[in-house]
C-alpha cells in the first residue's frame, strides 16, 4: 500500500508551550498578517487614499501609472489615477465567499496588511460587507470638507451605519483618516471638530477610546501618509503619526495556534503523485505531514502527505496560513468545498440549527418567520431559513429592545435562529471567530452578516 498511510499517526497532543516555541522558531522572523476593510461615506475619499497608498508604497508599476495617466489626462479627470489603481488591483478575486472582495497587499514595519474589498466599486455596501464580515481592523474615512463630513454623519450617511457595521461584526480597533483636510487649509479647529464629534459617536457604538486613532491626512496630495507632514499649516500643530504608522501600530490578533486543528477546504484538485489536494486555510492550531484528520462533516478520515504555502513544503502549517495540502487515505470524489479538515480527537462542532446575531443590510421584502437564504460559511454555501426571530437589537448598544418581533426590516440588528437543509461545521464566534461568522444572500445580494451565538 500506500507508504504515507502506513506511516500515518495521530500525532501525541504537543504541550501549548511546545506549539508556540516550535511556531517562533519556523516563523519568527516572518511578518504579522493583519487583514483591513477601508469604510466611510460615498465621496469621502476612500479609493483615491488606498489608491496613493499602494503608490507610494511601490505596489504599483511605472508602466500601470503611466497608463493610467494618459486615460485620466484625456478624461480630463487627473484626480482618478488612484481610484483607478484599486479598481485594476480589485480584479484579482479569491475563490468562494471573497468572490466579490478584491484584495490587494501592502507591508508596513510589522506587517503584511491584506486590504479587502474595492471600495472605488459603486455597489460598494454589499462588498464592504463581505470584506467587514472578514476583518481584524477598520479604517473609517471621513471627509474633512465643510458640509461634508456633516452629510455623511447625519442619520442615513454612511459614516455612522458603517462604523455601527463594522462593530457588529467583531471589529474592535479604528483608524480614523480625517481626509481631504487641504481642503480646509489644514485647519486645527475643523480636525478637532470632526474628531470630537466622532469620539462621542463612536465610544456610544462600542468602541474603547484607547483603540480610536485619528490621523489628519489628504489622499489625493499624499500629506501625512507615508512620510511625516510637511504643509507648514498642519506640521505646526500636528506631531502625532502618519497613516502608516497609525496601521503599522494597530494590534495584530493573536494567531490562534494552540486551539484544535482546523483548515476549511476551498478548493479541491489533482495533485501531482498519489492522492490530491486540498487548499484552505489553517483557521486554528497547527498540522504536520503525517497527521491524521478528520474531514468533517463528513466523518472520513484521511492523511497529510505533504504541506506547501507558495509551492514551497513546509515542515508545519499553522493558523492564518494559506496552504495546499496533498490528502490520502480517503477516496477524492468524497470530500468537497466547504468542508472542514479537523483534529479527530477534538472535532468541529456539526449542526443543522444555530442563533446568531445579525446586522441586516436593505431589503426588498423584511424578514418573516421561515425566510428563505442562501447561507455562506467560509466556502460553504447552504439553502438556509430563518426559522426563528428572537429579538430585534438596539444598534448601539445591542441589547434587545423587542423580544419576538413579527418582522424584521432592513438597516437593523438582531437576533435570529437558522435551520441549515443538511449538517453543517459551526463554531461559536466566542471561540473561534474566522468559523463563527455567517453571511446571508438572497438572490446574489448579500442582506446580512453575522455571528455565530449558539449551536444546538
Ligand atoms: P470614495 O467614494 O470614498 O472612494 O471617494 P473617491 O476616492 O472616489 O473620491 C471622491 C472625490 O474626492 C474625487 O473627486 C477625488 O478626487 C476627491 N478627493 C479624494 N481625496 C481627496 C483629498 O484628499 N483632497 C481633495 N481636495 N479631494 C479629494
Amino acid at each position: 500500500g500506500d507508504g504515507a498511510v502506513r506511516e500515518a499517526r495521530t500525532r501525541p497532543r504537543i504541550s501549548k508551550q511546545d506549539i508556540m516555541d516550535k511556531y517562533n522558531s519556523e516563523r519568527g522572523a516572518t511578518k504579522e498578517q493583519l487583514h483591513m476593510v477601508v469604510i466611510g461615506h460615498v465621496d469621502a475619499g476612500k479609493s483615491t487614499l488606498m489608491g496613493r497608498l499602494l503608490l507610494e508604497l511601490g505596489q504599483v508599476s511605472k508602466k500601470t501609472m503611466h497608463k493610467y495617466e494618459q486615460e485620466s489626462k484625456k478624461l480630463g479627470k487627473q484626480s482618478f489615477v488612484y481610484a483607478w489603481i484599486l479598481d485594476e488591483t480589485g480584479e484579482e478575486r479569491s475563490r468562494g465567499i471573497t468572490m466579490d472582495v478584491g484584495q490587494s497587499k501592502f507591508e508596513t514595519k510589522s506587517k503584511q496588511v491584506t486590504l479587502l474589498d474595492a471600495p472605488g466599486h459603486k455597489d460598494f455596501i454589499p462588498n464592504m460587507i463581505t470584506g467587514a464580515t472578514q476583518a481584524d481592523v477598520a479604517l473609517l474615512v471621513v471627509d474633512a470638507t465643510r458640509g461634508e463630513f456633516e452629510t455623511g454623519f447625519e442619520s442615513g450617511g454612511q459614516t455612522r451605519e458603517h462604523a455601527l457595521l463594522v462593530r457588529s461584526l467583531g471589529v474592535s480597533q479604528l483608524g480614523v483618516v480625517v481626509n481631504k483636510l487641504d481642503t480646509v487649509g489644514w485647519s486645527q479647529d475643523r480636525f478637532q471638530e470632526i474628531t470630537s464629534k466622532l469620539s462621542a459617536f463612536l465610544r456610544q457604538a462600542g468602541f474603547k477610546e484607547s483603540d480610536v486613532t485619528y490621523v489628519p491626512c489628504s489622499g489625493l496630495t499624499g500629506e501625512n501618509m507615508v512620510v511625516k507632514p510637511t504643509a507648514a499649516d498642519l506640521t505646526s500643530w500636528y506631531t502625532g503619526p502618519c497613516l502608516i504608522d497609525v496601521i503599522d501600530g494597530f494590534k495584530t490578533p493573536e494567531r490562534p495556534i494552540t486551539k484544535p486543528f482546523r483548515m476549511s477546504v476551498n478548493d479541491i484538485f489533482k495533485g501531482m503523485g498519489a492522492g490530491f489536494c486540498v487548499s484552505g486555510r489553517v483557521e486554528t492550531g497547527m498540522v504536520q505531514p503525517g497527521d491524521k484528520v478528520l474531514v468533517s462533516p463528513l466523518g472520513e478520515t484521511a492523511f497529510i502527505k505533504v504541506l506547501m504555502v507558495d509551492d514551497m513544503p513546509i515542515q508545519t502549517a499553522f493558523a492564518g496560513d494559506c496552504v495546499s495540502a496533498t490528502i490520502s487515505g480517503m477516496d477524492q470524489q468524497n470530500i468537497s468545498v466547504g468542508n472542514i479538515l479537523c483534529e479527530p480527537q477534538r472535532p468541529i462542532p456539526i449542526t443543522s440549527r444555530f442563533q446568531a446575531r445579525i446586522v441586516i443590510f436593505q431589503l426588498r421584502v423584511p424578514i418573516t418567520k421561515g425566510y428563505a437564504v442562501v447561507l455562506h460559511h467560509q466556502s460553504l454555501v447552504e439553502q438556509a431559513v430563518i426559522c426563528k426571530l428572537v429579538g430585534q437589537l438596539h444598534k448601539s448598544t445591542g441589547a434587545i429592545i423587542k423580544q419576538k418581533p413579527r418582522c424584521l426590516i432592513g438597516n437593523s440588528i438582531a437576533l435570529v435562529e437558522l435551520e441549515v437543509s443538511r449538517p453543517i461545521c459551526l463554531e461559536l464566534y466566542s471561540d473561534i471567530k474566522e468559523l463563527g461568522r455567517v453571511m446571508l444572500r438572497v438572490g446574489g445580494v448579500t442582506i446580512a452578516a453575522g455571528l455565530v451565538t449558539k449551536v444546538y
